[in-house]
C-alpha cells in the first residue's frame, strides 16, 4: 500500500512535539511475556483483575489491523521537584496527566491526529508490556530493577515513560535492544537497596511486596515489619532508581523547577492530606494520584501518619493528635499511635495514655505498645 508519509517524517514530527526518541517494531506478539504471566499468576492476581494483560501480549487482538508498533519516549523528570514532594511521593506520580490531560497526554493525542490525517490509524494500549515494547523497538536496555533505561533521555537514565501505539500500517522495525544494560562492576545496588526484598533478583520483582504497590494498593493495616521499612514513601516508590549508578548523570543536573508540581507543594503537605476531608480528596489530590479510589482515603491518612512517624519530628505530633480524635478508621487511628510512638516525647505519650482510657481491642494493643516505645 502507498504510505502518505514517511518513517523519518514521523520522526521529525514526534521531536518537535518534544518527544525525548521513538522507535519503530512488529506487531508480533511479545511471546516471551506468556510464561512469565502464567508462571506469576499469583503475585500480579491484582492486575489480572482490571486489566486483560494476556490480550495486551497480543497486538492483534488489540487492533487487529495492527501491522507496525510506534514506541514514543517521553520524560517526567525534565524539571526538577521540590524536596518537599519528591521525599514522600514517586516522581513519576507528581507530574501524571492522565486524568487532567494537560501534559504529555496532549502531546500524544497531537501526535496521534498527525499520524491519522496522514492516513495512520492508531490505538493505545494500556495494557501492552510497554517497557519490553520500547526495548524492541531499540529504544534501551532493561536495569535489573525491572526498569526501562533510555538509550538517549535524561543521560540514558530511567526516568522516562515509553507510550506504545499501534498502527494500521508497516514501517520498517528498528533493531531490538532487549537486553540488561548494567555494568558488571554495579554489585546490584538497587537488589540490596530494596528496603523491603521486592526485588528478590535480577527483574524479578515480588510487586506485593514493593513500597509503591503497599503505598496504594497495600490491604489493611500495614503490618508493623513494613511500617519503618517503607520509610518515607507516601505514595510510590523511587528508591531502586534514586541508588542507581546508570541515574547518577541525571540526579547531578541543575534543572529549572517543574512549576507545575511547585503549584502542587501546599496541597500535598503532610499535614493538609493527614486532615482532608472527601471533597478535597476528590478535587485536589485525586485527579493527580488517582490508583486509589475515593473511598481509600483511609490509605492516604494512614499512609502519611506512618511517614510523619518515621520522620521522627516532634512537630508532626499535635496534627498526629488532631486527627486522632476526627478520625474513626481503625487503620488510621492504630497507624498514629504507632507514629507517636515513634516520635515519642512527654506529648506523644500523655495523648497515648488519654487515647488508652477509651480504646479497646487491636486499637488498645498499639496503643500499649506505642507507649512501650516511650517509656
Ligand atoms: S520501588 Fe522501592 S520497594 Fe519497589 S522495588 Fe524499588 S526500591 Fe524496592
Ligand atoms: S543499581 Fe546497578 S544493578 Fe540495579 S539497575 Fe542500576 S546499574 Fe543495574
Amino acid at each position: 500500500m502507498f504510505l502518505l508519509i514517511s518513517k523519518q517524517e514521523i520522526i521529525e514530527r514526534a521531536i518537535e512535539l518534544g518527544f525525548e526518541d521513538i522507535g519503530f517494531t512488529t506487531a508480533d506478539p511479545f511471546t516471551s511475556q506468556i510464561e512469565i504471566l502464567n508462571s506469576r499468576k499469583e503475585e500480579y492476581a491484582w492486575a489480572f483483575k482490571s486489566l486483560n494483560l494476556m490480550e495486551g501480549i497480543d497486538p492483534k487482538r488489540i487492533m487487529p489491523p495492527a501491522k507496525s508498533i510506534i514506541v514514543l519516549i517521553a520524560s517526567y523528570f525534565k524539571k526538577s521537584f521540590p524536596k518537599s514532594l519528591e521525599s514522600y511521593f514517586g516522581r513519576c506520580y507528581l507530574d501524571d496527566d492522565r486524568i487532567t490531560k494537560d501534559g504529555i497526554s496532549r502531546e500524544v493525542k497531537k501526535f496521534r491526529i498527525f499520524l491519522r490525517d496522514n492516513g495512520i490509524d492508531s490505538k493505545f494500549p494500556a495494557h501492552m508490556p510497554h517497557r519490553l515494547a520500547a526495548a524492541r523497538a531499540g529504544l534501551g536496555t532493561f536495569g535489573k530493577n525491572c526498569l526501562f533505561y533510555s538509550r538517549k533521555a535524561v543521560r540514558q537514565g530511567s526516568w522516562t515513560l515509553p507510550i506504545p501505539l499501534i498502527i494500521d500500517q508497516e514501517f520498517e522495525p528498528d533493531e531490538d535492544t532487549s537486553s540488561i544494560g548494567c555494568p558488571d562492576w554495579c554489585r546490584n545496588a538497587c537488589i540490596i537497596a530494596c528496603p523491603t526484598g521486592a526485588l528478590k533478583s535480577p527483574r524479578k520483582l515480588d510487586p506485593r511486596k514493593c513500597i509503591s504497590y503497599l503505598t496504594y494498593f497495600g490491604e489493611d493495616l500495614t503490618p508493623k515489619e513494613l511500617r519503618e521499612p517503607m520509610g518515607l514513601w507516601v505514595y510510590g516508590c523511587d528508591h531502586c532508581q534514586n541508588v542507581c549508578p546508570r541515574n547518577k548523570p541525571w540526579l547531578v543536573e541543575e534543572l529549572p523547577l517543574n512549576e507545575r508540581v511547585v503549584a502542587m507543594e501546599e496541597d500535598f503537605e503532610l499535614s493538609r492530606i493527614l486532615h482532608m476531608d472527601r471533597n478535597y480528596y476528590r478535587k485536589t489530590i485525586w485527579p493527580h494520584m488517582f490508583y486509589m479510589g475515593l473511598g481509600d482515603m483511609w490509605r492516604w491518612k494512614m499512609n502519611v501518619a506512618r511517614v510523619m512517624g518515621n520522620t521522627r519530628d516532634p512537630k508532626f505530633v499535635p496534627d498526629l493528635i488532631k486527627a486522632f480524635n476526627e478520625n474513626d478508621d481503625l487503620r488510621v487511628r492504630c497507624m498514629i499511635s504507632w507514629a507517636l510512638g515513634r516520635i515519642g516525647g512527654d506529648q506523644a505519650k500523655n495523648a497515648l495514655k488519654t487515647f488508652l482510657k477509651n480504646s479497646e481491642g487491636q486499637l488498645r494493643q498499639e496503643i500499649l505498645e506505642a507507649l512501650g516505645q516511650i517509656l
